[in-house]
């Protein structure tokens, strides 16, 4: 095992220590999953979550879906916001697959190599890197690392990467990770960021990663020289 891979272990570790032990159950409907993220643009996942139930409501197949008008689509789901470019999306996606695998399934990624399926996932009209890694994670329980705005700032302030954007984290990181430890490190620094590692001042007092982390470090440094403390900025956005 290389050092960055130990550290990564390490990091995995005592994440788990504050937030505890993550199993992977994947849930086994990769088109829900797409389907659910496209939504999850750009609000809360409550607000998605009532968006996704109402459009399985109004459209139990989903080929029924794949045919709906965008405006009708639109409609049920107004209340996730940017229902137009959502509706769109979503049905460009699911006729795709259907031309794609002759039906609106996405079993077949379950066969094919790790990077091919992410490719066939990237290659869907409006998704992006940690949309596709969050449908073979989730769905599939395939060890792809999704990357969203959180795992993105604690990466960089640990010292992990040092990107400018979610999606470059997230090919920087990828290759490291040990597949035993995708899913937990990722919930978990998702969760680290919600809660210790906030994007305008992180809680550095109670966070049990202070002597693994870059920035922690450069700021003790920086008050010791009598600089001012500021939180790094938090400006990129993820794919959805
Ligand atoms: S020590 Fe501070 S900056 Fe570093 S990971 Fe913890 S909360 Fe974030």
């Amino acid at each position: 095992m290389d050092a960055f891979t130990e550290r990564l272990r390490r990091l995995d570790g005592i994440l788990a220590e504050m937030y505890g032990p993550k199993p992977l159950r994947p849930h086994g409907d990769p088109v829900g999953e797409l389907v659910h993220i496209i939504l999850t643009q750009n609000t809360s996942d409550t607000n998605s979550d009532r968006t996704y139930a109402a459009l399985r409501a109004a459209y139990p197949a989903w080929e029924q879906l794949a045919s709906a008008p965008p405006d009708d689509i639109a409609d049920v789901i107004r209340m996730g916001g940017l229902a137009d470019i959502k509706a769109v999306r979503i049905g460009e996606a699911l006729r795709r697959i259907q031309a794609d695998f002759g039906s609106i399934s996405l079993a077949a990624l379950d066969g094919m190599e790790k990077t091919d399926a992410f490719d066939y996932l990237t290659s869907l009209p409006g998704v992006g890197p940690k949309t596709a890694a969050c449908v073979l994670l989730f769905a599939l329980g395939r060890p792809v690392f999704p990357v969203d705005t959180h795992v993105h700032r604690v990466s960089n302030r640990l010292g992990l990467v040092a990107t400018g954007s979610p999606a470059a984290t997230q090919a920087a990181l990828m290759p490291a990770l040990p597949d035993d430890i995708v899913y937990q490190l990722h919930m978990n620094m998702v969760t680290h960021g919600r809660k210790t590692c906030k994007a305008g001042r992180p809680a550095c007092t109670r966070c049990l990663l202070q002597s693994e982390c870059d920035w922690a470090c450069s700021r003790a440094e920086a008050v010791a020289d009598g600089e001012t403390e500021h939180a790094p900025s938090d400006s990129a956005g993820d794919d959805g």
